[in-house]
């Protein structure tokens, strides 16, 4: 809901803080929904407009004039002078192309207008966007179109201010080119088929549709600008390529959850005031693990809406951050050896009058429904972990992975001590008791006795379950969340069909509570039984969990390289056609685009890396050979004995070359990659990767004996520690 009062407000963070308006105040402000909607639309176009909103129903277009006329006047009062279609093109990040209010065809001269057509399509000659061959650049046509269902928002930078029409991007014969088409299809993927499931329960009174839901933690960090600046690295590949660890890291874990520096603060102030305008409703700010990071977390919202709101939140942190002398890395590792950022994405499915799904309630053992929903996610995981892993299989998200900060690569689920304990009833029979948390005495009687939950919570899992939501931590903090929640909706939604299929058949025509929960209860057995090996709530970060996944037959797919190859076989091609989430043509590109990345992104670190050791690291390196040799000659030279510094020069002349000879093998092993997509990728992870690691290695080695003066760039204690 947006702010009770409407101001015109043009964004100015400074101003509101001047009149001091709060968090709260400025609240959904530059966004045209709810209150605003309703006091400047007439009540029928409002009422239809709410019911594709709320209900998921069909859009109607013959309201498209009344609420593009109602958007431009709302936005023109906020001082904005243009408008467009923003979209999430298949570069993951998001894309804009402003048209003027403006018209000037007029008799009378120059008006401002926006039509109906203008508001539901938009033609942009979107030829660069990435398309994995969909359409060839002399077919240039593409179309974005209006998704009501998210709404629309002003976007202010400098002085100038634009509505953004929140859009998907689709080629002249309507394949999907963007993240978004696929995620809303999936969307209602899940709805239809968890509707089934709640008719078997007589549960779907009054239910129109249910959305998924989802909260993304996004962990990044901050370093200041200057430093950002002397780094070629950072600046192009947003993350270090080089950097010898710091003394300190989090060994301490003092920063964790620590006092927020005040420079970080009034960064974070800004951030939240400018996403509350937004109507992103931001909630939690925190210190992260490492020394320089950071987390912000919003309250869930229906699964499209919040993952539009995670795409302004990584704009606004970094803009907001050049205001700040700051620099947002949104990396997955921006340091190696330092904790690294995920995008922890908490999932969960709700029906369109607000009940949470996957809330288990106090008797869980006898709340079959749940059981239903539970079970189905345990399937759709355990049947298609590949997919899941592929959904964050990225070249940043490959150094996080399993690096002990991050769940491996191996996808299981953890559920916790209450839910194992009715799996295990389920598989011994029917289900009798639900464990229960207690309250915990904290032996002092000034402190308060507190309810404790029926499990602890497992920070090592890549899929846990968290008291009434599935979080997937397993998504790296730059991802667009649109993609790993399109798969995760697919997969749940064919796991849905399946319960709700069996249900329908087992159940027939006699529906009394008592038949249904007999049938219910062998279904749920069956499944478990089938399924339970993805289960696991030990410790995903030790190494036997490795052994006993290979065991239990779980893939372990640990590089992008390996993790692609599930989006190409005829399982996902089918699941995906199935569910009409993306046809074989779509799924196609998007591995194309998929692999391209990979290997492109690693090449530009790799071509980076040797610049800067060649044209930095090396010079730097010399010259400290230059003045250690001088040394050498001038102490020879007085008649006294300078082995010791001999042997440092000696010492210094052998890392040199290490450095030389790794510079050129990097260089060697990107300038001839294999022209096949697949076998590019195994050669960037199988020679190109290792390559980088030794000439780091090398360059770290001279970072630990070069003076700091002659060091050409900031260190990670530096860039760590100074706020
Ligand atoms: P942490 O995992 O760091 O302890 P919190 O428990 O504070 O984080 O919450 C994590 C996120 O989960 C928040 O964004 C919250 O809104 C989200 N969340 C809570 N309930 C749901 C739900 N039903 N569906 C989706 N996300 C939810
Ligand atoms: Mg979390």
């Amino acid at each position: 809901m947006t702010a009770s009062t409407e101001k015109p407000r043009t964004g100015s963070y400074e101003m509101d803080r001047a009149h001091g308006l709060t968090h709260a105040d400025v609240f959904g402000s530059l966004t045209f929904t709810g209150d605003v909607m309703l006091k400047r639309l007439p009540t029928d176009v409002f009422d239809k407009l709410q019911r594709t909103i709320r209900q998921g129903l069909p859009l109607d277009p013959g309201i498209a004039n009344t609420v593009a006329v109602a958007m431009k006047d709302w936005a023109t009062e906020h001082g904005a002078t243009h408008y467009c279609h923003w979209f999430q093109p298949l570069t993951g990040t998001t894309a804009e192309k402003h048209d003027a209010f403006l018209s000037t065809d007029g008799p009378d001269g120059a008006t401002s207008t926006i039509s109906g057509e203008d508001l539901i399509v938009g033609e942009p000659d979107a030829s660069s966007f990435p398309s994995g061959g969909i359409r060839d650049t002399y077919e240039a046509r593409g179309y974005t179109a209006w998704d009501a269902t998210s709404p629309a928002f002003i976007l202010t930078s400098a002085d100038s201010a634009t509505l953004c029409i929140p859009s998907v991007f689709v080629s002249y014969h309507g394949e999907a080119l963007d993240k978004k088409t696929p995620l809303i299809r999936s969307n209602h993927a899940v709805s239809d088929q968890a509707l089934r499931i709640l008719s078997v329960f007589g549960a779907d009174a009054g239910v129109t549709h249910v959305h998924t839901t989802l909260g993304s933690e996004q962990e990044y960090f901050l370093v200041d600008r200057s430093f950002y600046q002397a780094r070629r690295d950072l600046q192009i590949c947003g993350r270090t390529l080089i950097g010898s660890p710091p003394p300190k890291g989090h060994q301490l874990d003092d920063h964790y959850f620590g006092a927020i520096p005040a420079r970080v603060m009034a960064f974070m102030t800004e951030v939240e005031h400018r996403l509350c305008e937004l109507g992103v409703p931001v909630k939690t700010r925190h210190n992260e693990v490492a020394p320089g990071q950071y987390e912000i977390a919003p309250t869930f919202e229906n699964t499209n809406v919040s993952a539009d709101h995670q795409m302004l939140t990584m704009h606004v942190l970094e803009t907001v951050a050049e205001d700040h002398g700051l620099v947002c890395l949104m990396h997955e590792k921006p340091f190696a050896g330092v904790n690294g950022s995920g995008k922890h994405n908490n999932w969960s499915l709700s029906s369109d009058n607000g009940v949470n799904l996957l809330n288990p309630r106090d008797e869980t053992h006898t709340n079959m429904q749940f059981l239903v929903f539970l079970t189905a996610v345990i399937r759709a995981v355990d049947l298609h972990a590949d997919l899941l892993r592929a959904s964050v299989a990225y070249a940043g998200n490959d150094h996080r992975l399993g690096a002990n900060e991050a769940p491996p690569a191996i996808i299981s689920v953890f559920l916790g001590e209450m839910l194992s304990d009715i799996l295990d009833q389920l598989e011994q029979g029917d289900p009798r008791s639900t464990k229960k948390g207690g309250s915990l005495d904290l032996g002092a009687k000034t402190l308060p006795l507190i309810p404790r939950h029926a499990g602890d919570r497992n920070r090592t899992s890549p899929f846990a379950f968290t008291g009434n939501k599935f979080e997937f931590r397993a998504v790296g903090s730059t991802a667009t969340v649109a993609w790993p929640n399109t798969v995760l909706n697919t997969i749940i939604a064919e796991s849905l069909d399946f319960m709700a299929t069996e249900l329908e058949q087992r159940v027939g025509g006699d529906r009394s509570p008592e038949r249904i929960e007999r049938i219910v209860t062998s279904l749920l057995q069956e499944v478990v039984k089938n399924h339970r090996r993805v289960v696991f709530d030990g410790d995903n970060y030790d190494d036997s969990w490795h052994a006993e996944a290979e065991r239990r037959g779980l893939p372990n797919l640990r590089s992008t390289a390996d993790a692609l190859g599930a989006l190409r076989t005829e399982k996902a091609k089918k699941l995906f056609a199935k569910y009409a989430v993306l046809s074989e043509v779509e799924l196609d590109a998007r591995v194309e685009i998929l692999y391209e990345r990979y290997y492109k992104v690693v090449e530009i670190e790799a071509r980076t890396l040797v610049s800067m050791l060649r044209t930095e690291i090396l010079p730097a390196a010399l010259r400290f050979q230059t003045e250690l040799a001088g040394t050498v000659t001038a102490t020879r030279s007085a008649g006294l004995d300078c082995e010791d510094t001999r042997d440092q020069l000696q010492g210094l002349i052998g890392l040199v070359g290490e450095l030389r000879t790794a510079a050129d093998a990097v260089e060697e092993a990107e300038t001839s990659p294999p022209e096949d997509m697949v076998a590019h990728a195994s050669h960037v992870r199988d020679a190109l990767i290792p390559a980088m690691k030794r000439a780091r290695a090398a360059a770290d080695a001279l970072e630990r004996v070069v003076p700091d003066d002659l060091w050409p760039l900031p260190t990670y204690a530096e860039m760590l520690f100074i706020r």
